[in-house]
């Protein structure tokens, strides 16, 4: 592993000025100190050193934060043409893009992601989410509604906007999954409130700072760090939020579902996945090799929708399986800084143990690292990329989520028994197909109960395109205008003539 600091790129001198100082909290336009006067350290998880202390809130900020965000929707937010709402977007992602490199270096410290991954990703997909979310503020538009209770009435439906909107957000993009969240929020006119995971908080407060700059109102964006239990919870419990978006665990999805029920506000979820990733017998078996390790290894597994189980034809099983553990011996794990990484750390310690866990839950079930298995070096959090294979589907390493890099194969003989095994999971986010027969890929598409298959590719991911999950990976789906529906009531007005 290299992490010699002569290997590191150098920090940007804005980098190095927004971790000198403690960070605060956006509300209501103002940079201001947790009430409670508590802050906590966020962690480079390459190293364990300190990379900042955040301004930490409680529910006395979220209080004030959702006032803030009510005042700014009640006030200057409403007051806003569709198109003052488009410029105002665009502006901000024109801001973010001309940042992409202290952003990415943010990203990488935080997260611990390579720095050239944040540049080609993380960024540009926040950028193009804003700037796509942008071109909506004018086009939600109602419907008029021919009446069967007679010729006498012009009935017509209004989109409004939700109102006030918490967003709880993880931590494995955390850029990213604060613009899926802000983007289609306030495109539809909601003002927010936003809780980054307290591992990650430093993108989205650097990103709080360019929304005065693009002449947001105080307000309409509140950004308060702080923990689940705490932050989180008194966000989701709050009762004048009108709505929460939340994506990260299923077990914390459902803590969400019971604390929005005080005053019924809207909730939509994306959560965990264990995503199928289904090599047909006629793939093309390079193709299948890459597409496969990129499927579990891209953001060291850290995704929700990790091709994390992968079913091989029986014939092409073996060959798969080599290839793949082969891949994954040769990723140059490092700190997300170095330009030759190709796999940082985990995020936390906590991540660490979780995955290591199930590293050793699986050998004791019986099955075999066919490449990695263990955690790799004494310091920092990283785990060597694994490849589980002689496992049984009742293994908790082949039930349950990891959320890191460990792949377990499995062998399999017809399309009927790869699309039960496939299904076979509480999850249904993603899954992946590799196939040359197009006729294979149209019905097993349509009999694999996930809210994103990908054939012949894997973890493409577009602003217009819904993504979310059916079973429990989550309610509704964020992108494409499917994620404006989620941020609007719909008002039918009827009208006797
Ligand atoms: P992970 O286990 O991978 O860290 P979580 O689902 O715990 O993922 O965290 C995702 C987000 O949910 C984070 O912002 C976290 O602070 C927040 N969170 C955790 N617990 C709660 C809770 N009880 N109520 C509200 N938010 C929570």
């Amino acid at each position: 592993m290299q992490t010699e600091s002569s290997t590191l790129v150098a920090r940007s001198p804005q980098v190095t000025e927004f971790l000198s100082k403690p960070r605060k909290l956006l509300i209501g336009g103002k940079w201001v100190e947790a009430k409670s006067g508590k802050t906590f350290k966020t962690l480079d998880p390459a190293t364990g050193e300190v990379l900042a202390h955040v301004c930490e809130a409680d529910a006395a900020d979220i209080d004030e934060a959702v006032k803030a965000a009510r005042a700014a929707f009640n006030g200057p937010w409403s007051k806003l043409t569709p198109s003052q709402r488009s410029r105002l977007l665009w502006k901000l992602a024109d801001l973010l893009e001309q940042h992409t490199e202290e952003f990415a270096q943010l990203e990488s410290l935080d997260n611990g992601k390579p720095l050239a991954v944040a540049r080609i990703a993380d960024v540009p997909l926040a950028v193009d989410n804003f700037r796509y979310m942008g071109g909506w503020c004018s086009k939600i538009e109602g419907n008029t509604i021919p009446l069967s209770a007679g010729n006498n009435f012009l009935a017509y439906t209004l989109r409004e906007p939700v109102g006030v909107v918490a967003q709880i957000i993880p931590w494995n993009f955390p850029l990213l999954m604060a613009v899926w969240k802000l983007g289609p929020a306030l495109a539809a006119g909601c003002t927010v409130v936003l809780k980054p995971a307290e591992q990650t908080p430093l993108t989205a407060l650097r990103l709080g700072e360019l929304f005065a700059e693009a002449g947001f109102p105080d307000g309409v964006v509140n950004i308060v760090p702080g923990f689940g239990e705490t932050a989180g919870a008194a966000l989701a419990a709050h009762p004048d939020v009108d709505k929460v978006a939340f994506t990260g665990s299923t077990e914390v999805g459902k803590l969400i579902v019971k604390a929005a029920t005080g005053n019924l506000k809207k909730v939509t979820l994306e959560l965990g996945g264990k995503s199928p990733n289904i090599v047909m017998g006629d793939a093309d078996v390079e193709v299948a090799i890459a597409g496969a390790a990129h499927a579990i290894f891209f953001n060291h597994g850290q995704c929700c929708v990790a091709g994390s189980r992968l079913f091989v034809h029986e014939k092409l099983f073996d060959q798969v399986v080599e290839g793949v553990a082969a891949k994954a011996k040769k990723i140059r794990l490092g700190h997300g800084m170095d330009s030759g990484t190709q796999m940082g750390p985990l995020v936390s310690d906590e991540q660490l143990a979780r995955v290591t866990d199930f590293l050793n839950s699986g050998v004791s079930e019986g099955a075999r690292a066919a490449a990695g298995g263990a955690r790799h070096g004494a310091q920092g959090y990283f785990v060597q990329p694994t490849v589980l294979v002689d496992v049984q589907p009742h293994m908790k390493v082949v039930r349950e989520e990891i959320f890191g890099p460990v792949v377990t194969a499995h062998p399999f003989k017809t399309l009927d028994d790869v699309h039960i095994a496939a299904n076979d999971t509480i999850y249904g986010l993603g899954a992946g197909i590799w196939t040359r027969d197009l006729s294979i890929a149209h019905r097993l598409a349509a009999k694999v109960k996930a809210g994103t298959v990908w054939v012949n590719c894997y973890n493409v991911f577009d602003a217009a395109m819904p993504f979310g999950g059916y079973k429990q990976s989550g309610w509704g789906r964020e992108m494409g205008h499917n994620a404006i529906d989620l941020y609007t009531e719909t008002k039918s007005v009827c009208i006797k003539l």
